[in-house]
C-alpha cells in the first residue's frame, strides 16, 4: 500500500468553487492538491453558452473550466483526476480515502463538491436513463435530431435545455407543474417567443412510456394537477431538468447541514462545524447557486483556510 499523500489544504472538488480555492490556496503557498472528482470541472461542463460569468459576454461553459483549470495549475496547485471516498473528519490530520487506492491526509479541507442532478424518482425513468431518458441536454441532445422531445422543470435549467434542444429536435414541449417559471426573465422570453417550443402548464409527469426490445421511450404520461386528467405526450427524448442536490454524502454525518443537506457554515465565512474543514460553492449554497458566486466562496474558502492554517503554526 503507498504512503499516504499528505497536504497542507486538500481541496475537493473542480467546479468554480475548487479551481478558485486551488488559486488563491496556490497564492498562498499552501501547495494545495485538488481531487477533481468524476465531473472535472463540474456541472458547468454539461452546458453551452454561459452569459452571466462577468468579463465574458458568452462563455462556453466546458471552455470556461478548461481555462479556471489551466490558471490552477500555473499557481501551482497540484490537480489530481480522482475521486474520494471516504472522509474521516475525526481527527486531524484529516483522511481521505480514494476510489485510486490513494490515501490523502491533510491539515485543512476545503469541501466543493458542489451538487447533481435530482430525478423524479418514478421507476420507469429509472428504466429507460440512458435510453430516451436524460438529465443533460449538451450531453445527449445530438441523439434527438428531428425527434420530438419533452422537457421537466421550470427554472434556468429547464428553459435552457428546452432552448438548447430545439437546435436538435423537431419539437420540444416543456412540461411544469404550476402556471409560471422561475427561470430568470430574459430566458422566459426566449423561450415564450421559440416557435419550436410548447409549454404544458399545471402537469406532473407520472409515467415514463416506452418499448422494451430495443429499449427506447416513446411518450410521457402527463397528469394536470388540479383536474387529475392524463395525456401521453410522444417524444423520443425525455429531458428531466427539476435541480440539484447538494453532494454531501461524504460528509453528511460528520458536519452540521442545513436546509436539508446543504453542508452548514457560519454566515459571513465558508467555517464549517468541524475546525480546520470549509465548504464552498453549491455543496453549502441552496440560494444563488451560481458559478460566480460558486467562485467567491472557493476564494473566502482558501483565505479562511489560510488563516486558520497561520493560527495553528
Ligand atoms: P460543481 O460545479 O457542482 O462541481 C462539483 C465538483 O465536485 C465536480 O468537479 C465533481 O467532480 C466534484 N466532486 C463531487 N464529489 C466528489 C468526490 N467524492 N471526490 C472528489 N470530487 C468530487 N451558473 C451560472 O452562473 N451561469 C450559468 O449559465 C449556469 N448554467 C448552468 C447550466 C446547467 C445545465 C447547470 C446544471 C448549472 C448551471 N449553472 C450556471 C450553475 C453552476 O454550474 C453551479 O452553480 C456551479 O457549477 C457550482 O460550482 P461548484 O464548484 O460549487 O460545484
Ligand atoms: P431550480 O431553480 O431549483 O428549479 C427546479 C425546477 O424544477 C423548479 O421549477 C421546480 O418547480 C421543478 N421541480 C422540482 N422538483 C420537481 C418534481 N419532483 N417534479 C416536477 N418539477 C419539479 O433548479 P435549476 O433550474 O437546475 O437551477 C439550479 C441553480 O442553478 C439555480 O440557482 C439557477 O439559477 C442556477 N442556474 C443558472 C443558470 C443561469 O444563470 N443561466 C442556468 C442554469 C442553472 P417549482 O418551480 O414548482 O418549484
Amino acid at each position: 500500500m503507498p504512503d499516504p499523500v499528505h497536504t497542507r489544504l486538500l481541496i475537493v472538488g473542480s467546479g468554480p468553487a475548487g479551481y478558485t480555492a486551488a488559486v488563491y490556496a496556490a497564492r498562498a503557498m499552501l501547495n494545495p492538491v485538488l481531487v477533481q472528482g468524476m465531473e472535472p470541472g463540474g456541472q458547468l461542463t454539461m452546458t453551452t453558452d454561459v452569459e452571466n460569468w462577468p468579463g465574458d459576454t458568452s462563455v462556453m461553459g466546458p471552455d470556461l473550466m478548461v481555462r479556471m483549470e489551466a490558471h490552477a495549475r500555473e499557481t501551482g496547485a497540484q490537480i489530481i483526476n480522482d475521486v474520494i471516498t471516504e472522509l474521516d473528519l475525526s481527527k486531524r490530520p484529516f483522511t481521505a480515502q480514494s476510489d485510486s487506492g490513494t490515501v490523502y491526509t491533510a491539515d485543512a479541507l476545503v469541501l466543493a463538491t458542489g451538487a447533481q442532478a435530482k430525478w423524479l424518482g418514478l421507476p420507469s425513468e429509472e428504466k429507460f436513463k440512458g435510453f430516451g431518458v436524460s438529465a443533460c441536454a449538451t450531453c445527449d441532445g445530438f441523439f434527438y435530431r428531428g425527434k420530438e422531445i419533452v422537457v421537466v422543470g421550470g427554472g434556468n435549467t429547464a428553459v435552457e435545455e428546452a432552448l438548447f434542444l430545439t437546435n436538435f429536435a423537431s419539437r420540444v414541449t416543456l412540461v411544469h407543474r404550476r402556471d409560471s417559471l422561475r427561470a430568470e426573465k430574459i430566458l422566459q422570453d426566449r423561450l415564450f417567443k421559440h416557435p419550436k417550443i410548447e409549454v404544458l402548464w399545471d402537469h406532473e409527469i407520472i409515467e415514463v412510456e416506452g418499448t422494451e426490445a430495443p429499449l427506447g421511450v416513446t411518450g410521457v404520461k402527463a397528469r394536470h394537477v388540479k383536474s387529475g386528467a392524463t395525456q401521453t405526450l410522444p417524444c423520443e427524448g425525455f429531458f428531466v431538468a427539476i435541480g440539484h442536490a447538494p453532494s454531501s454524502e461524504l460528509v453528511k454525518d460528520q458536519l452540521r447541514l442545513h436546509a436539508g443537506t446543504y453542508v452548514w457554515v457560519e454566515p459571513g465565512t465558508t467555517r464549517t462545524s468541524i475546525e480546520g474543514v470549509f465548504a464552498a460553492g453549491d455543496l453549502t449554497d441552496h440560494t444563488y447557486r451560481q458559478a460566480v458566486t460558486s467562485a467567491g466562496m472557493g476564494c473566502m474558502a482558501a483565505l479562511d483556510a489560510e488563516s486558520w492554517l497561520s493560527a495553528q503554526d
